[in-house]
């Protein structure tokens, strides 16, 4: 199982603003930070992690993709969230204090992570947005007992 590790405590919408830092030590790298709401983040085997590796660049050429196995040492599961929705996720606060990271889990290429998460995230927001507009309809409709089978959502209701 996977999970993209992008979001953090500081860092929602804004994916550019991310501080988690891959130091190179040698031809590897050493990574701190931390990522919260992290689906799948405390059971997943591998994460697709982004960090800043060019802290004097803008974003675009700053960030670099990882990929990062859970056992590895120095990577902490801080707790997972207690959803409101979505009850059978497991969504995850993860911690990184100098957790060994090779040259060869490098993906795309040294600083070329924005590009490839700003791709990701293009397809990924709209269908969130749909997802969520679905459970916020549906539960509307359960709390004010509007939905009939075959009729409007609009049409039944007083509110
Ligand atoms: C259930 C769940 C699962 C998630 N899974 C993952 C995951 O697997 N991996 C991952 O990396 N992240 C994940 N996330 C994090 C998600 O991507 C962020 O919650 C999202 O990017 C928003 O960031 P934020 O929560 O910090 O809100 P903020 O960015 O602080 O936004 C708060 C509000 O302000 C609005 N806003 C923000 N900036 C602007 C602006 N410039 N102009 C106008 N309005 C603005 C937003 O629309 C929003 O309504 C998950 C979140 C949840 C809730």
């Amino acid at each position: 199982m996977g999970a993209l590790a992008l979001t953090e405590p500081q860092a929602g919408s804004d994916a550019g603003s991310i501080k988690t830092r891959a130091r190179r030590e040698g031809r590897d790298f050493i990574l701190s930070g931390e990522k919260r709401f992290i689906t799948n983040g405390g059971v997943a085997d591998y994460l697709f992690l982004l960090a800043v590796t060019d802290p004097s660049k803008p974003a675009r050429s700053a960030i670099s993709g990882f990929v990062i196995p859970r056992n590895s040492k120095g990577l902490e599961v801080v707790k997972a969230y207690s959803l409101l929705g979505m009850r059978g996720a497991n969504v995850a606060h993860l911690r990184f204090r100098d957790v060994d990271v090779p040259r060869e889990n490098l993906v795309g290429g040294l600083n070329r992570g924005f590009s490839i998460i700003l791709d990701e995230l293009d397809r990924e927001r709209p269908a969130v947005a749909a997802g969520m507009m679905g459970i916020a309809r549906s539960s509307f409709e359960q709390a004010s007992g509007t939905h009939l089978p075959g009729s409007s959502w609009t049409s039944d209701q007083t509110l």
